[in-house]
């Protein structure tokens, strides 16, 4: 006779009177091993359960070294506790699972795929099948039979069987763990589906409420197939009519426009991107000529609502068709202000320290190389005093 964990009896018990026997610690995580336990161990590609035990949290359930370990937030004690079960948590998990089930056996009935790994994620699960890519039609045609069989409420139970009954028995199977010994857990899904399997399931197909596959993704050797089930599907529902009607406001068109809305959007922003580079060559063509063609060897200007990369480029290019001019720039661009320095090849100053100089009396730091000094400004307010001292040393 088995002694069955109480969340393998009734995987609907929501808490327990019971003991804990022993505590102990796994590295730095304290745990506590327990009489009995509604918990479920992660396992069968399905996430441990959280709880309390009394009022301390439970964040992890492992099987360890032959023991059912609840990893806990804070040590406990031994001695009496009640147990109970995040059952948000787990009635997701058990939508999921059985909703796997049902996903795994009409995907191996009505089409000859078989399931090769199942992952129960943090915000959608997948299978894994051993076919190459569905098309659209065949995904539809899966999720409809599954839909039919959700509607028709069939029974999901469990039972164990001995390994000699269960040898007797057709049973779909991702098979046993290499070297099970013992009897065997048999999940069933009335009249549909008949597989090995430790995890907590519904009572009924009914419970799954809907599955909706979200897409695939080729692997080696096989098709990863998304899904939702249960409430789940209707939370994802949710966030999509959520942010269609975030998109509806921006855009200012229905759902059925949004996408070429954006389309176009892009499509304008490029455009405006290309014409902004033009404007901004023929601006730097403008001032490079004017500057140049100016008798004042110091070129000195403050370019609102330009970046420093904006005006490294001007100045570059103004002592490099002038190369006795000196250009001392700053802008300012979201709110950084910049400077740049420049000295062309016979302008004959120390830029180095000329640079430094002004890079102090704006309360900023730079450096560079010749032809260029350049850095940010922490206040313009010496901006005066740095023109003087530069046009001192030219
Ligand atoms: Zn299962």
């Amino acid at each position: 006779m088995i002694t069955l964990p109480a969340y393998d009896r009734d995987p609907y018990l929501k808490a327990l009177e019971t003991r804990i026997l022993r505590v102990g610690q796994d590295r730095d995580r304290p745990f506590a091993l327990l009489e009995e336990t509604i918990l479920y161990p992660e396992g069968g590609g399905q996430p441990a359960d959280f709880g309390f035990l009394g009022v301390v949290p439970v964040v992890d359930v492992q099987k360890r070294e032959g023991e059912l370990r609840h990893y806990l937030a804070a040590p406990a004690e031994v001695g009496p506790t009640r147990v109970v079960l995040d059952w948000e948590r787990r009635f997701d998990h058990m939508q999921q699972h059985t909703g796997q089930h049902l996903l795994t056996a009409l995907a191996q009935d009505r089409f000859g795929w078989s399931t090769t790994a199942f992952h129960l994620g943090e915000s959608r699960c997948d299978i894994e099948l051993g076919t190459e890519a569905l098309d659209p039609e065949r995904m539809e045609e899966l999720e409809n039979a599954v839909a039919e069989a959700i509607r028709e409420n069939r029974r999901v139970s469990s039972r164990w069987l001995t390994a000699q009954d269960y040898a007797a028995l057709k049973v779909r199977s991702r098979g046993l763990p290499e070297g099970h010994v013992g009897d065997i857990r048999l999940v069933e899904i009335e009249g549909l589906d008949l597989n090995t399997c430790g995890g907590t399931h519904l009572r009924s197909t009914a419970e799954v409420e809907v599955i909706k596959l979200l897409g695939t993704e080729p692997i080696r050797g096989g098709t990863r197939l998304f899904f939702v089930a249960g409430q789940r599907a209707r939370k994802r529902m949710s966030a999509h009519e959520q942010r269609n009607a975030a998109l509806r406001v921006l855009l200012g068109a229905p759902d059925e426009e949004l996408v070429a809305g954006v389309e176009a959007k892009l499509a304008q922003l490029q455009a405006s991107e290309r014409r902004l580079r033009r404007l901004e060559e023929q601006l730097v063509e403008a001032l490079v000529g004017a500057w140049a063609a100016d008798s004042e060897p110091v070129q000195d200007h403050h370019l609102e609502g330009q970046d420093g990369a904006f005006l490294g480029r001007v100045a570059r290019e103004l002592v490099a068709v002038a190369p006795a001019k000196v250009a001392f720039l700053t802008g300012e661009h979201e709110s950084q202000a910049t400077f740049v320095l420049a000295a062309g090849s016979e302008a004959g100053i120390d830029l180095a320290t000329l640079g430094a100089t002004i890079a102090a009396l704006l309360d900023g730091r730079g450096g560079g190389r010749a032809p260029i000094f350049q850095g940010k400004v922490g206040s313009l307010k010496g901006r005066a005093l740095a023109s003087a001292a530069m046009r001192q040393s030219c």
